[in-house]
Formats: structure tokens, C-alpha cells, sequence
């Protein structure tokens, strides 16, 4: 069983589980920071417009069980000219995450410090997941402190040697692998971690598994 917590399909943010020739869909719903502008006129019937048109509706809590997680969403400090918009609507996605007992999925580019400050903040109690993490062992710290998981993708690949040294350490319960937009197939990327952290492909399958459930775990929590 091959967990793959950050995909994309038809433009739309995925969690796919890919056990043997079954693909499983996980859809998540969130306002993407490259999607916004300085202008982004945040308003509760656009945003449930939104959810919408993702086949998500808030009325009854059956529906509810239609999405998996909120995302994707976050900062992006490369995109500096809509920052203070960007935690606008982080801090709406935040409450929407805590209020329907959702995990996060967060794109974080160059602004860990403000998603730590927007969690101590926001006092969230979610699984957030930082997705595509390529920063130092010292930053993985911080996270992890704050009660976050790790999940690792295009940096397997483009820089090595910064990837081991996340993988070693890393404790193996906050990981997860992912394949975003590379177009690659989870089970190399699964393939490629172990052969980095020296493990079987097995215990990376049972262990992200068992992580996996752990998000989904808060959600069953909630009664929904
Ligand atoms: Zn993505």
C-alpha cells in the first residue's frame, strides 16, 4: 500500500492510496497561494462556492465526509507582492481545518517561521502536513515540535545529500513521500527513500500507512 499524501489530478490537490492495481481519491479542498491576488476578496459565499464546485457541501455533515483535507493551501514568500493576503486566507483555512476537524496539506515556501506563528496563533490542534519540504534538519525541528509532518518528494532527487540527512533524522512516524506534479510513480519514490534511509520499501509502506491513518483517525474522532 503506497500512500502518496500530495498529488494533483486534473489540476485538482489529491491524496492517493495506490494498493496493487486500486487507486483510491482522496479529494482536498483549499484556496492555493498562487491563486491569489492582492485583490482577493475573501467572503464566505465565495468560499463556499468554491467547495462547491469541488463537489463539498457544508450543510450536512454527511457531505462532510467527502473531502479528506484542506489543501492545498499556505505561504509562499516568492510571491512576496500577496504575502499579507496569503496569511489572510492561511488563517480562514486554518479555522475551516479546526472547525471541520480536517488535516492540512500546506505548501510552504520560505515562510516556516510564519506557519509556526500561525499555528501558536490560531492555537490549531490539526495534523498539518507540510508537503515538499526542502529546508534544513534544524527547520524539520521546529516543525516537528509544533506537531507536524514532513512529507518529502522532488528533493529525494534534486538534492540528495540534504534528503539523508532529513531521513536520517526524521523520526519515522511524522513522514510522509509524495509525488506532486513530478509526474513520477509513488512506488519510485518509495524506492528511492528506502534505498536513502537503507530500509525496505515494507516498512515504508506500513509505516506512512500507519501515519496516514493517524490523520484520518482525528477526522473519525470528530463523530463525522
Ligand atoms: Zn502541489
Amino acid at each position: 500500500m503506497f500512500v502518496d499524501i500530495h498529488t494533483h489530478i486534473d489540476n485538482q490537490s489529491v491524496i492517493k492510496i495506490v494498493d496493487g492495481d486500486v487507486e483510491k481519491i482522496l479529494k482536498t479542498v483549499g484556496i492555493h497561494p498562487w491563486k491569489l491576488d492582492r485583490h482577493f476578496d475573501w467572503s464566505e459565499a465565495k468560499w463556499r462556492n468554491l467547495l462547491r464546485l469541488r463537489g463539498v457541501d457544508f450543510s450536512t455533515s454527511v457531505e462532510m465526509t467527502r473531502f479528506f483535507a484542506i489543501g492545498e493551501v499556505g505561504l509562499d514568500k516568492v510571491h512576496k507582492e500577496t504575502f499579507e493576503k496569503q496569511l489572510e486566507v492561511f488563517e480562514e483555512m486554518i479555522r475551516l481545518s479546526e472547525s471541520c476537524r480536517k488535516p492540512m496539506i500546506i505548501h510552504c515556501v520560505r515562510a516556516y517561521s510564519e506557519i509556526i506563528a500561525a499555528r501558536k496563533k490560531t492555537k490549531a490542534v490539526m495534523p498539518w502536513v507540510i508537503h515538499g519540504f526542502n529546508s534544513s534538519v534544524e527547520t524539520m525541528r521546529q516543525l516537528l515540535r509544533h506537531n507536524m509532518y514532513i512529507s518529502l518528494g522532488e528533493v529525494l532527487y534534486r538534492n540528495e545529500n540534504q534528503a539523508i540527512d532529513i531521513l536520517k533524522n526524521i523520526p519515522p512516524d511524522r513522514l510522509f513521500l509524495e509525488t506532486d506534479v513530478s509526474g513520477r510513480n509513488i512506488r519510485d519514490v518509495y524506492a528511492k527513500a528506502a534505498e536513502l534511509m537503507n530500509c525496505d520499501i515494507d516498512f515504508l509502506c506500513r509505516q506512512i500507512f500507519e501515519n496516514y491513518g493517524r490523520l484520518e483517525t482525528t477526522d473519525t474522532d470528530s463523530g463525522r
